[in-house]
C-alpha cells in the first residue's frame, strides 16, 4: 500500500505551511499584473525547494520524485504558477547535469539560490506534438555551434538565464536531434511576449535564434540524441505537472466544501442537498485516485520500470482532466462568486487549462504501452 515516510510527511507538513503563509498572499498579484515572483522563488531557495531534485555539490537537497511530488503539490495549493516555476527549476536543472563542468558550475548553484531560472526550448510553430518536424539547425562550425530557428510558447522565456534549446544536428534523421545551452545574453536573440490564458506569471514567449554562437562545449548530452536523452526528465515533468494541477484542485475543492457547510439557499446549507453532495462526494474520489495515479508514476519512472513512459502520460492525462473537473464543479459550487475575481477559483482553472494544453499528445505512450508500439500509427 502507498504510504508516506515519517520524513516526507514531515516535508509534506513544512511545505504546506510555508505556501499558505508566503505564497498564498500575492498569488492574485502575480497572475493580474502578469509578473515573475522573483522574490518567492529566493523564499521557496531558502527552505531549499529550488534545488530539491538536484545534486548536494550544487547545494541541492537530493529528493527523490515521490518526495518532490509531495513537495510541489503543497506549493500547487496555493499558488499554481510557483509550483510550475519550482518544477522548471528542477527539470532543467536535471538536464544540465548531462552537460559539461562550466555549465553545471555556473548555473546548478545559482538555480538553488532562486537566482536562475532556464527554459526548456522544444516547440517550434509547425512541431508541437511532433517534436522530430522541428526546424532549429545547430550547425557544428569549428569550435563552436551555430544556432539558427525559432521556438514557439516556451515557458520563462522572458525571464530565463538561458535556454535548453532542441535543435536538429542531423537534418537527414528525424532523430537527429540535440540538444544544445544557449546563454540568453548572446547575440541574435530575440524574445517575443506572448499572453495566455492562465500561467500568467511564467512570462511565457516565442524565442528567435538568429545565427546564434555557442561554444561547442554547451552541447548537452550525447549528439544526435536528445530524444533518449530527454525521456526520464519529460516522465518527470508530465507526472508532476499532473498532480501540480491535482493539487491546486485540492485546495478549491477544500474551499467549496467549506462553502457548502455554510452557504444557506431555501432555508438549509448549500451541503444538505444531494446534488451538491454528490458531486463533491465524486471530485474527492477522483481526485484521491488521481493523485495516487501521480504518485505511482513518480514511482516508477524513479525505478526506471519500463512501463514509466505509459504511466507519467496516464498522470499527467488524469491529473489535467480531473483538475479541471474538481474546479469547474467548485465554481458552481460557488455560484457567481466563484465565477468573480474575488475568489481564487477563476484563476485555479485558466492555469489547469494550461497543464492541459501544454502536455502534447499524451495518449501516443499510452498507447503504445497497452498496445505495443508495432500500433503506433506514426513515429
Ligand atoms: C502554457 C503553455 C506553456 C508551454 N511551455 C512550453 C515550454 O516551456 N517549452 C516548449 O517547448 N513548449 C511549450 N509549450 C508548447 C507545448 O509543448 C505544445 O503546445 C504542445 O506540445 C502541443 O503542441 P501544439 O500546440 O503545436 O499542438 P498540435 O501538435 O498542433 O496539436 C493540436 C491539437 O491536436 C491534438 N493532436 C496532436 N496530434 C494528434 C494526433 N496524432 N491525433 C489526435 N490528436 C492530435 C493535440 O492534442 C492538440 O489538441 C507550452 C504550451 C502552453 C500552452
Amino acid at each position: 500500500m502507498f504510504e508516506l515516510n515519517e520524513e516526507q510527511r514531515l516535508i509534506q507538513k513544512s511545505v504546506h505551511e510555508f505556501a499558505k503563509k508566503e505564497l498564498a498572499p500575492k498569488a492574485s498579484y502575480w497572475d493580474v499584473h502578469e509578473e515573475f515572483p522573483w522574490d518567492l522563488v529566493k523564499k521557496m531557495a531558502e527552505i531549499g525547494l529550488t534545488g530539491l531534485r538536484l545534486p548536494a555539490l550544487y547545494g541541492g537537497m537530493e529528493a527523490d520524485l515521490v518526495t518532490t511530488g509531495i513537495a510541489l503539490e503543497e506549493v500547487a495549493r496555493f499558488d499554481h504558477n510557483c509550483a510550475i516555476i519550482l518544477c522548471g527549476c528542477n527539470i532543467t536543472g536535471k538536464l544540465l547535469l548531462h552537460g559539461l563542468e562550466t555549465i553545471k558550475n555556473n548555473y546548478l548553484p545559482e538555480i538553488v539560490k532562486g537566482r536562475c531560472i532556464l527554459a526548456f526550448a522544444a516547440m517550434e510553430s509547425e512541431a508541437g506534438s511532433d517534436i522530430r518536424a522541428i526546424k532549429t539547425v545547430a550547425k557544428h562550425v569549428k569550435d563552436t555551434y551555430v544556432v539558427t530557428g525559432e521556438k514557439s510558447m516556451i515557458t520563462f522565456a522572458e525571464v530565463a538565464q538561458g535556454f535548453v534549446v532542441l535543435a536538429k544536428t542531423d537534418k537527414k534523421r528525424r532523430e537527429g536531434i540535440s540538444c544544445i545551452f544557449v546563454e540568453a545574453n548572446r547575440p541574435g536573440i530575440d524574445i517575443q511576449r506572448l499572453q495566455g490564458f492562465g500561467w500568467r506569471a511564467t512570462k511565457w514567449g516565442n524565442i528567435a535564434l538568429n545565427d546564434v554562437k555557442v561554444p561547442a562545449e554547451n552541447l548537452i548530452g550525447e549528439k544526435n540524441n536528445a530524444l533518449s536523452m530527454l525521456k526520464p526528465t519529460v516522465q518527470g515533468q508530465r507526472a508532476l505537472t499532473g498532480l501540480i494541477a491535482l493539487g491546486t484542485a485540492r485546495q478549491a475543492l477544500g474551499e467549496a466544501v467549506e462553502y457548502a457547510k455554510i452557504r444557506k439557499v431555501f432555508g438549509k446549507p448549500l451541503g444538505k442537498f444531494e446534488g451538491i453532495q454528490f458531486k463533491l462526494v465524486e471530485d474527492f474520489t477522483q481526485l484521491e485516485a488521481a493523485k495516487l495515479t501521480c504518485y505511482q508514476a513518480l514511482h516508477l519512472i524513479e525505478k526506471k520500470a519500463g512501463e514509466a513512459s505509459q504511466w507519467a502520460a496516464m498522470a499527467n492525462l488524469i491529473g489535467g482532466e480531473v483538475a479541471y473537473r474538481v474546479v469547474n464543479d467548485a465554481m458552481d459550487v460557488f455560484g457567481g462568486l466563484g465565477y468573480s475575481r474575488e475568489l481564487p477559483i477563476e484563476r485555479c482553472l485558466r492555469d489547469i487549462k494550461a497543464v492541459q494544453i501544454a502536455s502534447a499528445t499524451l495518449k501516443m505512450e499510452i498507447g503504445q504501452g497497452i498496445l505495443g508500439k508495432e500500433f503506433l500509427p506514426y513515429t
